[in-house]
């Protein structure tokens, strides 16, 4: 099996088709930096991660670049309301989205270029669609004319006639057409002068989606293969994005395959900043739920379908990960390399979920299968944990060993020391004592286990 992708272009599953094998290069849009990220937010990224994990598993080489939007509207608003300056704000957030996002075991991307250090790119691209009579200068701005674009729509399927009555564009009297967009913006009294540009047209910002078409361009040039994001960002940004390169560089394609996330809602509801039922990363982790247990919820539902997030969500994966930790514990992965025949087949058929559009719900499915069929002879027992190591690793998850995952990382020592007071106890037949250092421990949700060798494993309730 090949690996096949949903493409919202064409409204279709399609063989994947590099258009070089030795390189496949793949942009995702990455987060406006001025605030934490939420889970919504996160998902879009656990999402692509797992993509490009699987693309490195597939091809000998990808690259993947997801941009660090740290020049926009948002972002000059949130740094007045804090009265900081926009590099205070945006280096604390970007840290951050950094911190978030490995706790969420996500790798870093090939490249993770900032748009202010891509200003110049920018207003070559943006000189280039004036020149081509698809942009036009108006009080300072520059626009995109979206009717000089014959394709203007297909992404979305949006025709340019309801982009007039139906969008939130603001139609402001300068602009020729309700739909243009702004490629280039002026500067406003008392901007903070780190978001403010010399340009052609004066001093200025640009607009958000031209930085994507920059930065696309300087990294994978102007035919990549996929181009990822929220389903949120098909219109108007992705739709503004391909207009922009496709009219700059006339007859390039841009982007084969367009793949969207599906949102993280929350009672059915999209999770957003604007809306204000949103949930940090962080306050989760602060709760003390572990941020693999968070990967596996969000990787729980197929990625672009609607993920309700919700507390019963949350306790099902930390007990999907603690059965499949336990498991591993009981696991020889050496042994369990030498796959015999009929887990070669399972082997074959987990791969094939990953490539049926990155189904990793019908991944847990099959891994789930080849579980409960063990019978548990250890040579078999290994067999299949070996398989549900390597799967569940591909994805980015069961990362650490089982003593981690149930002792956890943090300072063992008090617990050790207990343990130790419990052996020599016994060793002095205080049976009374060793029992009541047990049940001390039980209180605190430790539980131990005795080995025929004399020592005594814990791990927690
Ligand atoms: P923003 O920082 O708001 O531009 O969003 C960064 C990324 O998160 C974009 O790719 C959005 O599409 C994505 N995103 C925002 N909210 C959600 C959500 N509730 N569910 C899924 N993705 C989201
Ligand atoms: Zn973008």
């Amino acid at each position: 099996m090949t690996l096949s992708l949903y493409n919202t272009l064409t409204r279709k599953k399609e063989p994947f088709s590099p258009i070089d094998p030795a390189d496949v290069r793949m942009y995702v849009c990455g987060p406006t930096v001025y605030d934490r990220p939420h889970l919504g937010n996160a998902r879009s990224v656990v999402v692509y991660d797992v993509l490009y994990r699987l693309l490195k598993h597939l091809y000998p080489n990808v690259t993947y670049v997801r941009n660090i939007t740290d020049v926009d509207d948002k972002i000059n608003a949130a740094a007045k309301a804090n009265g900081e300056p926009i590099s205070a704000l945006t280096n604390r957030v970007e840290g951050w989205f950094h911190e978030d996002m490995a706790a969420l075991n996500c790798l870093l991307p090939t490249k993770e270029p900032h748009a202010t250090a891509h200003i110049a790119q920018m207003i070559s691209i943006i000189e280039k669609l004036i020149k081509n009579n698809n942009a036009y200068v108006a009080q300072g701005h520059v626009l995109f004319a979206v009717d000089s674009y014959k394709d203007y729509g297909k992404l979305s399927g949006r025709k340019l006639e309801d982009l007039i009555a139906g969008s939130r564009v603001d139609v402001e009297s300068y602009k020729k057409h309700p739909g243009d967009f702004v490629l280039w913006k002026p500067a406003d009294a008392g901007d903070d002068a780190s978001s403010v540009f010399d340009s052609p047209w004066g001093k200025g910002r640009p607009g958000w989606h031209i930085e994507c078409s920059a930065m696309s361009s300087t990294y994978l040039t102007d035919h990549f293969d996929i181009h990822g994001g929220g389903a949120d960002l098909m219109f108007p940004h992705h739709e503004n994005e391909i207009a922009q390169s496709c009219c700059a560089t006339p007859g390039s394609k841009f982007a084969n395959v367009w793949v969207h996330n599906g949102f993280l809602t929350i009672n059915g509801e999209k999770m957003s900043k604007s809306l204000g039922n949103f949930t940090t990363v962080k306050d989760l982790l602060d709760k003390g739920v572990k941020g693999e247990v968070i990967r596996y919820a969000m990787l729980s539902t197929k990625y672009n379908e609607p993920l309700d997030w919700n507390e019963k969500l949350l306790e099902d994966s930390k007990k999907a990960l603690d059965y499949c930790y336990r498991l591993l514990s009981k696991v020889d992965l050496m042994r369990g390399k030498q796959i015999n025949e009929s887990l070669m087949q399972s082997d074959v058929q987990c791969l094939a979920c990953l490539e049926n559009d990155i189904n990793v719900p019908q991944l847990f499915g099959s891994l789930n299968v080849i579980i409960s069929n063990i019978t548990f002879r250890n040579i078999e027992l290994d067999h299949a944990g070996f398989l549900l190591h390597k799967y569940m690793n591909l994805v980015g998850l069961l990362n650490l060993t089982p003593n981690q995952w149930f002792k956890g990382e943090g300072d063992d020592s008090a617990i050790q020391a207990q343990i130790n007071a419990r052996i020599e106890a016994k060793k002095a037949k205080n049976w009374a004592e060793a029992d009541r250092i047990r049940k001390s421990l039980a209180d605190q949700g430790i539980l131990l286990e005795d080995k025929p060798d004399g020592t005594t494993d814990w791990r927690r309730a």
